[in-house]
């Protein structure tokens, strides 16, 4: 299951939703409507600075024998 944000078209609600697949109904919270577009950018990119932890981890990084 993946995390998307959605903008519904009907009355511009933004949500996310847990959809488990691509052929999955989603339906806005706020008006029920089904006119609802997947925005791509935003979710997915702080699933990922979550998981790198790049800036939290970068000073006791055990990678020294690295470089
Ligand atoms: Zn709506």
């Amino acid at each position: 299951m993946i995390l998307y944000e959605f903008i519904c078209r009907k009355c511009n609600n933004i949500f996310e939703e847990l959809v488990k697949s691509e052929s999955e109904d989603i339906a806005c919270p706020q008006c029920g409507s089904h006119e609802v577009e997947r925005v791509l950018s935003a979710v997915k990119g702080r699933s990922d600075a979550s998981a790198g932890g790049s800036r939290a981890g970068s000073g006791c990084a055990p990678s020294s024998g690295f470089s």
